[in-house]
């Protein structure tokens, strides 16, 4: 696998055996059944988690599997007072076969050690990150749920462990993974949402932490997606901060635009957009479909006026728990716009099927992206 060794020179575990401590009253096996025939989405969770330790001496150390339970924490935990916190998400599906496998963890891994990078923590090193959420899905496989859109949702994290109140980068790390079933996160599969366009509110500034998966962007970004609840909407889109004219992403999910020349655009990864996975499958899924593919600014003012003119037909956001889902509608302060007939486009169904197809195994992977676990 990837070595970062040459980046990262402090200890590591020199084994990555997770020691299993079996949960002595798992979720009995109807129960369970029960609980995941229609999870939702982020409120279901198995029965274990894994978590890893770090500090000075050992390294990264104490890999295991135990039960899932609450964290006994000291008050004075770094990660308590100054957010110093990353995380990730990304789901394990079932093959036809029975068997089960992630999609493209080693990206995750990559972005995780980026991530603990920007927020000045020891990175966790990518195998390692890798064995652990294959360690965990082969231990919950049962919980991955055999319904239409099922998953099981794992969300690594890491958090400063240290106990200081001082203000500098922990020497302690607790890393975890916890696994959620979950169904379609859009109940009714992938109806048109409506994009609230935040005008007051920005989600990253350029040098700040928009490219970082870390908790404290989606804690900035709850009070304008609360305004975009007030308004009606779904979701908030956010312009850039300098300008407060180019589109960026939303606040958990990125942005693509279908135009009716058969091209699609993204805005560029410019250090405040979050680098999302699907974003990146999505854009060599539309090359070799023979689109034409641009990452290139786009002004909301302009995104408008296509809209109107009819040149602008489809929009869509993407990420791993929405996977893709079209925008119909864009509301801002002086008004509303639609976005083609309103309603999924078919460019748009044409790449989200693609991508699930591949996802679930029921089409070939020529981009190698499933790892196979079980
Ligand atoms: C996680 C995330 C995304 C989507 O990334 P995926 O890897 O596709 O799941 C997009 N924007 C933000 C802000 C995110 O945190």
């Amino acid at each position: 696998m990837h070595q970062n060794a040459d980046l990262d020179h402090r200890p590591t575990a020199s084994t990555h055996a997770f020691v299993v401590e079996p949960h002595p009253t798992p979720v009995p096996a109807n129960e369970r059944t029960g609980l995941i025939a229609n999870p939702g989405f982020g409120r279901v969770f198995t029965d274990h988690m894994v978590t890893i330790r770090y500090n000075e001496v050992a390294g990264w150390h104490d890999a295991k599997i135990t039960p899932r339970a609450a964290f006994q924490m000291d008050s004075a935990s770094a990660v308590l007072h100054y957010a110093q916190e990353i995380f990730e998400g990304l789901k394990a599906y079932r093959l036809p076969d029975g068997g089960a496998a992630l999609f493209r963890p080693s990206a995750n891994a990559a972005r995780f050690r980026a991530s603990a990078e920007r927020m000045a923590m020891v990175p966790l090193p990518d195998e390692l990150f890798v064995e652990s959420v294959r360690a965990i899905v082969r231990q919950e496989a049962d919980w991955i749920p055999d319904i239409d859109g099922g998953a099981l949702y794992l969300r690594p994290f890491m958090i400063a462990s240290e106990v200081f109140l001082g203000v500098k980068p922990s020497s302690e790390y607790l890393y975890a993974v916890i696994a959620s079933s979950v169904g379609a996160y859009f109940k009714g599969g992938a109806p048109a949402v409506t994009l609230w366009v935040s005008q007051d509110y920005t989600r990253a500034a350029p040098g700040g932490t928009g490219a970082a998966k870390c908790g404290g962007n989606y804690a900035s970004s709850l009070i304008a997606q609360a305004e975009a609840t007030r308004q009606g909407c779904d979701q908030v889109l956010f312009l850039d901060a300098v300008e407060r004219r180019l589109i960026e992403e939303l606040g958990g999910m990125n942005i693509f635009f279908v135009f009716d020349d058969g091209s699609i655009a993204t805005p560029p990864l410019t250090g405040t957009i979050l680098p999302g996975i699907t974003r990146d499958s999505l854009l060599t899924l539309a090359r070799d479909m023979g689109l034409s593919v641009r990452e290139e600014p786009y002004a909301i003012d302009q995104c408008r006026a296509d809209a109107e003119s009819g040149r602008l037909l489809e929009a869509f956001a993407c990420g791993t728990a929405a996977v893709v889902t079209p925008i119909g509608t864009m509301k801002m302060r002086d008004g509303a716009f639609q976005i083609g007939g309103g309603g999924p486009g078919q460019t748009t169904q044409r790449l989200r099927q693609a991508l699930i197809d591949i996802q679930r195994g029921h089409a070939p992977d020529p981009y190698g992206w499933l790892e196979r676990v079980i």
